[in-house]
């Protein structure tokens, strides 16, 4: 039984696609389609047939490349069942969560993580220990809330803190330096941060991606993941606030750095 491939490559500035490649079954899947010239490149480069597209959520930068791919490949469109605010192309199965998928052989569930979208899902492997977290959890950072409230988006990261430590996030954007020079705003003490942070300035300098990142290590420097954190929380004012309110202040914080 072979591991799955995992190939992680970037398109338009900053977004990263995947695809994902089982041996035994010769199935391809892409997470997200937001280009399909880039897609293409790496199927055309592999040999491999792009067999489904799961998508996490209906912004333009992830769906855009769905009907090309669609009517070279033939591919099945998977994607969130409810919620989207365009209509996801060709999409023929629906999920929800709780949902599982099967790929290979693996198992696959799908989390519901409202907040950035109201429909969006992300892909979470538990025996390979993978999640693809789309625009929900980025590393040192999380999705701006354009159509759920604070509240829900605040919700949405708690399913993370539940998952085990040793998980490998792939997120959509290669956001991790703005996202550590903020976070580094709010949390200046914190010495997880400030050696990831020397990591990531020393990945991006050689011309790396900083994705995947790690869950442990986000609980530890994500500063969206701790909002319980009494540091974060006095340096706010934020003593007696509720977690959900030390989040809100923390994003609202963000969108205006
Ligand atoms: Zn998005």
């Amino acid at each position: 039984m072979a591991p799955i491939k995992i190939v992680q490559f970037p398109y338009l500035s900053d977004n990263y696609g995947i695809l994902l490649h089982d041996e035994d079954s010769q199935q391809t899947i892409a997470i997200d389609a937001g280009d399909a010239d880039a897609y293409n490149h790496i199927l055309q480069s592999r040999g491999w047939i792009l067999s489904q597209i799961w998508v996490t959520h209906h912004h333009w930068d992830h769906t855009d490349g769905i009907k090309e791919l669609y009517q070279r490949w033939k591919c099945e469109v998977i994607g969130p069942k409810a919620h989207s605010q365009a209509p996801i192309a060709h999409l023929s199965h629906g999920l929800r969560a709780g949902d599982t998928l099967q790929f290979g052989n693996s198992l696959v569930q799908i989390l519901h993580t409202p907040g950035h979208t109201l429909d969006m899902i992300n892909y979470y492997f538990p025996e390979e220990k993978i999640l693809f977290s789309g625009d929900t959890l980025f590393s040192l950072g999380c999705g701006r809330v354009f159509e759920g409230d604070m509240d829900m988006m605040y919700h949405s990261l708690c399913q993370f803190l539940t998952l085990p430590d040793d998980i490998s996030i792939y997120c959509s954007h290669e956001y991790t330096r703005a996202n550590g020079r903020f976070a580094l705003t709010v949390d200046a003490e914190n010495q997880d941060l400030i050696s990831r942070m020397s990591e990531v300035e020393k990945l991006l300098d050689a011309g790396q991606p900083t994705i995947p990142t790690n869950l442990g290590i986000e609980k530890k420097t994500n500063p969206f993941l701790r909002t319980s954190d009494s540091s974060i929380r006095k340096k706010h004012g934020l003593e007696n606030a509720s977690a959900s309110d030390v989040f809100a202040a923390l994003r609202t914080a963000k969108d205006n750095f």
